[in-house]
């Protein structure tokens, strides 16, 4: 969706909302860590996030390769930064077109400073020379379908300020008069340059609407994090930095933690009173880290972790391609990443009922998924990695997650179990200990409150529903007992295969089962998570060779450990078990004489 569209809604709600910029780290690890950080970060439901276009272009690729990945792995809305400096204008449509491919629909257009090394902007041949022509190409060539963004400048753009008492009157204006004719030519919304006088950005901002721009103006804050970075950004931008900021700097400036401190103190000052003159979106330099941010936006009381609610069991896409979906098979409930790498390709996702649409093609599973990062990597070796004598091994291993014990699981892209669990997980490591190895789970839920921290998701004013779920992997022997115990209860519904494709179920190939609803004021009911037994067939594939792919290769060749691990995954059933009794079923204690 448009940051436009964004900020109209949540205008219209008198919301309060924030958001985040992030630059290219330089590192490959860099780079995972800041997903890693992103990720985090996201589950603050930031309004959006944008990625910076390094200088000169220098981080072309890798500017667009995050800005995809936040928009479809980290699921949070992206804004992609795009300059005109050494860009010919193919290569600004090549970096559109790829956005657009991926579902972004936002662009901050920029004119770019000079690349290292040079002091003047050159204008490329085949290029733009500022960012009002950009603004204007985006315009002509691609209609209605991107949000832009400008950059706007409280104290007016640095090559405007020739002294030490800032632009003069007459500089400042003509910048403003050119702000006004990047948004007359189709920009949407501006975000300011950094500064630390929020007198000048109030005054900037009542200027803007004194000369009739009128759309959002959202403050650029950045966090003081360290006294050197702080001395360098303000000398390259020429930002004023009132007495007092200075004062209170220079007795702790060789002390980083009380910089920090400061920076958050600062930074919250500032938001308070931007926010009491009735404007009500900021936009946080993050530079990467999260502590400044999220401590200014706790300060501001942006940011309750207890008040963070879901807008669906899993955390919904921002790509325009996939605006409508709204149900998924719990099987991947774990695995969101794998889910959407195997989806990519769909053209219609399902809206309201699983059941309606086209028997899905999901992509092929490619052991290595994005953000099969490498701290996890570490995790699983340091957690999973371990001698083993026999199976009981590995059932100790699957109990030890599900008591907490351990943090990370082959068949988890997520770190530890969700809080829901909490509800169950006595049970389960019981289930565990007795070799059912749960890879997925849910408990029943009957009419909870939508804005329960544990299970609750939607809007407010809701009531959410669920029907138990449980599945593992079990031996052929246990199997059988439990298909013989089923059968004296009708309410248990199961689907088992095993690597080979052996299938054993009481459901017909075509049951979807829906086992998380929702029911919300004026709306029709939500079932967003669903057992869809074709949909199964396609996870065993990914579900058993995560024993190998994930956990197996990860031993040396000839270590008895993965010999043991590869019988078990030759050897026993995949198993997916609904409790469809969500009021007075109990599918845990089910288990307890198997
Ligand atoms: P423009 O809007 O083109 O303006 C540049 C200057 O030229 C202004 O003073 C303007 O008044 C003047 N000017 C240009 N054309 C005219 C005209 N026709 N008539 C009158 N005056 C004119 N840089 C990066 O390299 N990568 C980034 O990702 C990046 N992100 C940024 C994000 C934000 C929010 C901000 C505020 C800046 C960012 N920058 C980034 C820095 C930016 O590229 C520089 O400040 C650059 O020097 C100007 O870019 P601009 O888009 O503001 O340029």
């Amino acid at each position: 969706m448009k940051v436009i569209q964004k900020i109209n809604n949540a205008l219209a709600q008198n919301q309060v909302t924030f958001s985040f910029e992030y630059f290219p780290p330089r590192t490959e690890e860099g780079v995972e860590n800041l997903y890693e950080r992103m990720d985090r970060m996201a589950g603050l439901q930031p309004l959006f996030c944008d990625i910076t276009w390094g200088a000169g272009g220098s981080t072309a690729d890798l500017t667009l390769d995050i800005a995809i990945k936040m928009q479809n792995m980290i699921c949070v809305e992206s804004m992609m930064h795009l300059t005109c400096t050494n860009m010919p204008v193919d290569k600004i449509d090549k970096a559109l077109d790829g956005i657009k491919a991926n579902g972004i629909q936002n662009v901050l257009a920029l004119r770019g400073d000079p690349p290292h090394g040079q002091d003047k902007f050159v204008q490329v041949s085949g290029g733009f020379s500022c960012a009002l022509d950009l603004v204007k190409h985006i315009r002509a060539h691609y209609g209605d379908y991107f949000g832009i963004t400008v950059a706007g400048y409280p104290e007016a753009h640095p090559d405007a300020i020739t002294s030490e008492e800032g632009a003069t009157e007459e500089a400042y204006h003509k910048d403003l008069l050119y702000l006004k004719e990047k948004v007359d030519a189709g920009a949407d919304v501006i975000i300011t340059q950094l500064f630390y006088d929020t007198d000048l950005f109030l005054k900037f901002y009542n200027d803007c609407r004194q000369i009739g721009i009128t759309c959002p103006i959202v403050p650029g804050i950045m966090p003081i994090n360290n006294y050197k970075g702080f001395k360098r950004m303000t000398g390259f931008c020429k930002t004023k930095i009132p007495a007092e900021v200075a004062n209170a700097l220079e007795p702790i400036k060789d002390d980083d933690k009380a910089v920090t401190a400061y920076g958050i103190h600062l930074g919250t000052e500032m938001c308070k009173k931007i926010l009491a003159h009735g404007i009500k979106n900021v936009h946080i330099y993050t530079l990467n880290l999260d502590k400044s941010a999220f401590g200014i936006l706790q300060n501001l009381g942006l940011v309750d972790i207890s008040k963070i609610r879901r807008p669906l069991p899993w955390r919904p896409p921002t790509n325009i391609n996939r605006a409508k979906e709204d149900v998924r098979p719990i099987f991947w409930a774990n695995r969101p990443r794998s889910y959407i790498s195997r989806t990519v390709t769909w053209e219609d996702f399902p809206h309201g009922k699983w059941g309606d649409t086209r028997s899905p093609a999901y992509g092929a599973y490619a052991d290595y998924q994005f953000l099969r990062r490498r701290s996890r990597n570490k995790k699983i070796q340091e957690e999973w990695v371990v001698p083993l004598n026999d199976v009981k091994g590995i059932y100790e291993l699957f109990a030890n997650y599900c008591a907490g014990k351990i943090k990370s699981h082959p068949w988890s892209e997520l770190e530890g179990l969700q809080p829901e669990t909490a509800k169950i997980n006595t049970k389960l490591v019981e289930i565990n200990s007795k070799g059912f190895l749960t890879v997925n789970s849910q408990p029943a839920v009957n009419g909870e409150r939508s804005d329960s921290p544990t299970v609750g998701w939607g809007g407010p004013g809701g009531y959410v529903y669920q029907k138990a779920y449980v599945e593992f992997f079990c031996a052929p022997e246990k199997l059988d007992k439990l298909v013989e115990k089923v059968k004296g209860l009708s309410s248990v519904t199961y689907i088992a295969v095993s690597s080979k494709g052996e299938t054993r179920a009481n459901i017909g190939p075509n049951d979807v089962n829906a086992v998380t609803w929702g029911v919300f004021p004026a709306k029709e009911i939500l079932q967003p998570t669903v057992v869809d037994p074709v949909s199964f067939m396609v996870w065993k594939d990914e579900a058993f060779q995560t024993w190998d792919a994930e956990w197996g290769s990860l031993y040396a060749e000839d270590d008895a450990s993965k010999k043991i691990i590869q019988e078990v995954k030759d050897k026993y059933f995949l198993v997916s078990l609904v409790e469809n009794d969500f009021i007075g079923g109990d599918c845990f204690g089910f288990f307890e004489d198997l």
